[in-house]
């Protein structure tokens, strides 16, 4: 739909949107992550990202961790987490401090819920997914709430007696984040991506009052994912495309959280021979390594990076790619983001 969006940028010759404004990344107190959900294997989709993360983060002299997103516990798996802690050992990555899982930090998102309730920020809903399908959806192809529950003083039940689904009491409702109303400043978010430039979004009129506890007492990925990189004081994001249509609603949920906004990095898709990301969904093969020093020439290659020659090992791989990594270098492809692209005249 995309109501009260911005033109998008024209394509230049190349066909890459306007890259105005990319801003540099922090420097030597930089803090990256490489946040894998544990639902299958790593491919060679989610190589790149962490390539562009781990490689990012050092090339600055920064610290580079590793975040399980488990928040949804439906969907993923303890051994699909270990598999890709065994992968990444693999490739050579090596991160810092101890890993850690979204499923063990409830407490820091039900700290974040109960200061957003205490502003009166958070509302209940108890509209199904039935009742929202002929809703207008935005250019990501997202159900746009459209506040439906907003003014219903639905009870919000004792944030922190919410138990796992199992044992809740029957009717658990939904808590979605009162975003502001359409065209005020706090909804209309302005970011400059480092890759895919300048971007904007009104959360209010493109995406809506966003969920941030689901019906089945889950927190909802855009808390996590935000609660989480400040509690680690994650400086710099860098992750695949796909995510650019979040980054908006996070920042607003930075704004009411007074939580600093990190630099973004967003990394071109990897996509099948259909145009398909590559994912789990597509059945994307997972990565070998007994190939490791072959798939991350390709991956580098992807990244739009000069090759780096004479590498025999995978430390050495490693050693020369942190050198010369150039996040300039990186691309925007026109399939990825370019609805949220800001056109410069
Ligand atoms: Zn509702």
């Amino acid at each position: 739909m995309g109501t009260g969006q911005i033109p998008i940028a024209s394509p230049d010759a190349s066909g890459t949107p306007a890259r105005s404004g990319r801003a540099q990344s922090h420097g030597p107190h930089y803090v990256g992550r490489f946040a894998p959900s544990p639902t299958g294997p790593l491919h060679f989709g989610s190589l790149v990202t962490a390539l562009a993360s781990y490689v990012d983060a050092r090339a600055a002299g920064g610290r580079w961790l590793l975040r399980i997103e488990d928040v949804d516990r439906t969907r993923c798996s303890l051994a699909a987490e270990r598999e890709i802690i065994a992968q990444l050992a693999g490739y050579g990555f090596e991160h810092d401090g101890e890993v850690v899982r979204q499923s063990e930090r409830d407490a820091l998102y039900l700290d974040a819920l109960s200061r957003l309730q205490h502003a009166a920020l958070i509302y209940a809903c108890q509209c199904t997914r039935k009742q929202l399908a002929d809703q207008p959806r935005n250019a990501d192809g997202e159900t746009i709430y459209p506040g439906t529950c907003r003014d219903a003083q639905l009870p919000i039940a004792p944030l922190a007696e919410a138990a796992p689904r199992a044992t809740r009491a029957a009717s658990p409702l939904a808590l979605r984040l009162h975003v502001n109303d359409a065209g005020s400043p706090a909804a209309h978010i302005r970011w400059s991506d480092r890759c895919f430039g300048e971007q904007q979004q009104d959360v209010a009129t493109e995406v809506g009052d966003f969920v941030l506890r689901r019906a089945d007492s889950l927190f909802a990925y855009q808390l996590a994912v935000v609660v989480d990189d400040a509690a680690q004081g994650i400086t710099d994001v860098v992750r695949g495309a796909d995510l650019l249509g979040n980054t908006a609603r996070q920042i607003v949920l930075q704004q009411r959280l007074g939580l600093p906004r990190p630099h973004y990095l967003h990394v071109p898709l990897v996509r099948n021979e259909d145009g398909q990301k590559m994912s789990k969904q597509t059945r994307a093969a997972p990565i070998h390594i007994d190939s490791a020093l072959a798939t991350l020439h390709a991956a580098w290659q992807f990244l739009g990076q000069a090759p780096v020659l004479g590498v025999a090992r995978i430390s050495d791989f490693w050693r020369a790619a942190i050198a010369s990594w150039s996040a300039n270098a990186v691309l925007p492809r026109m399939g990825d983001a370019r609805r949220h692209a800001v056109a410069f005249g």
